[in-house]
């Protein structure tokens, strides 16, 4: 087997054609928005049919430190504030409990990265846990999870090396990073990821492809809105997708829209048009493989309907429990109100786990999470819901 090195040093994977990236250009801007929609909604109907999913899930906010600062975070707090802090093993285990009784099949561990890498705070409370690091703290905690509950871990960690994913691979089901953009222009001095470490295009890419060598059953996404140019958007899709065809671990794509918010430094930027993201939902549909779920979160638009119409079959995680910390001004959906809105409009709507089926296999998993998964039968039976998913 070749090492990951060799991987991150083949120039092939990284190459993005920019023909490609102008031929998709060229589609956006010539066809109507009607035009792509429909094109984006037959392929969805092709692979996945009048089903739409969503994850059922506990959000726990391990911790809100950092070491970036993007301009457009809400979630994050600054280690001298009274609100920053490291969520301990008894708080964890008491949301996991709270999820567990609401139904919840999913745990998403989100974090600020590495905080301990430039504060001292952080590195003194991660030491009176007993932890060098986050993420070692966070392995530690999935393990938790798994031996006291009968919750799936999903961590959104951020940027990793092979070694830590392979350490959290053991523990958690599945992971996620948002790509968020191949732009480099944007961690400028003014732009958005400025002075952003793990936010530098390359870190980011490395992640998505080690987690491709490693193995790991991966969600990630774009962010739109944030002074991307359409052509990056297209860029990022198209990379996207050539690192999934290499190693076909790509289960999710988000398409995330920037929202604004009173206190962050991109206050006076304005949020995306709904037809941005209805035209970027429907260009990730056409571009990407069918098989990969696309998604966009049903809190952030109140048209969120119409994203059905532009290709997506799945709205991500919904918590019945926690709201969603990354947007706290905008509370999920009811979910039996959204299943009747799709039942209005000709679609069911059905729970899945972190984990699609296609993943459930001894190369993505680990033995550990294989048979804690058992614990969710009901999904991973051949009659069940998922495989009913699996073959539309
Ligand atoms: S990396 Fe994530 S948590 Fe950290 S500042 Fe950026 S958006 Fe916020």
């Amino acid at each position: 087997m070749t090492s990951l090195s060799t991987h991150l040093n083949d120039k092939e994977l990284w190459k993005i054609d920019k023909d490609e990236v102008a031929y998709y250009g060229h589609m956006v801007l010539n066809a109507s928005l009607e035009k792509l929609i429909n094109v984006a909604s037959s392929k969805r109907d092709e692979h996945w049919g009048n089903v739409i999913t969503y994850s059922r899930k506990i959000f726990v906010p391990l911790t809100n430190m950092c070491r970036d600062t993007c301009s457009y975070c809400t979630f994050v707090k600054h280690p001298d504030d009274p609100d920053a802090k490291i969520m301990s093993p008894q708080e964890v285990l008491l949301s996991a409990r709270k999820g567990e009784k609401k139904g919840c099949k999913e745990l998403l561990f989100s974090l600020g990265e590495k905080p301990e890498k430039r504060y001292a705070k952080p590195k003194r409370a991660l030491e009176a846990l007993g932890y060098e690091s986050i993420t070692d703290y966070l392995t530690d905690m999935c393990k938790l999870v798994i031996g006291k509950t009968s919750l799936l871990p999903h961590v959104n960690a951020g940027t990793l090396n092979e070694y830590e994913i392979m350490k959290l691979k053991n523990v958690c089901a599945s992971m996620g990073m948002m790509l968020e953009t191949t732009s480099k222009r944007l961690t400028k001095k003014g732009g958005p990821h400025y002075a952003c470490p793990d936010k530098v295009p390359i870190q980011r890419i490395r992640t998505l492809i080690s987690a491709g060598y490693c193995k790991v059953p991966f969600t990630t996404g774009i962010l739109i809105g944030i002074g991307e140019t359409l052509e990056e958007r297209i860029e990022a899709l198209l990379l996207i997708e050539k690192i999934n065809k290499r190693y076909g671990h790509i289960q999710e794509v988000i398409i995330q829209n920037f929202q604004t918010k009173p206190n962050i430094l991109m206050s006076k930027h304005p949020e995306p048009k709904l037809k941005d993201m209805l035209q970027t939902i429907a260009l990730a549909r056409i571009i990407l493989n069918p098989t990969i779920s696309i998604q966009a979160p049903p809190n952030l638009e109140k048209k969120h309907l119409e994203y059905v119409y532009a290709g997506i079959n799945d709205w991500g995680g919904i918590s019945p429990v926690t709201r969603d910390f990354i947007n706290p001004q905008h509370p999920w959906p009811n979910i039996n109100s959204l299943e009747t809105m799709m039942n209005e409009i000709g679609f069911r709507l059905m729970e899945r786990l972190t984990v699609y089926p296609k993943f459930n296999t001894q190369n993505f998993l680990s033995t550990t999470i294989r048979s804690h998964m058992l614990k969710h039968s009901d999904y991973l039976h051949p009659d069940n819901k998922l495989k009913e998913l699996e073959t539309v």
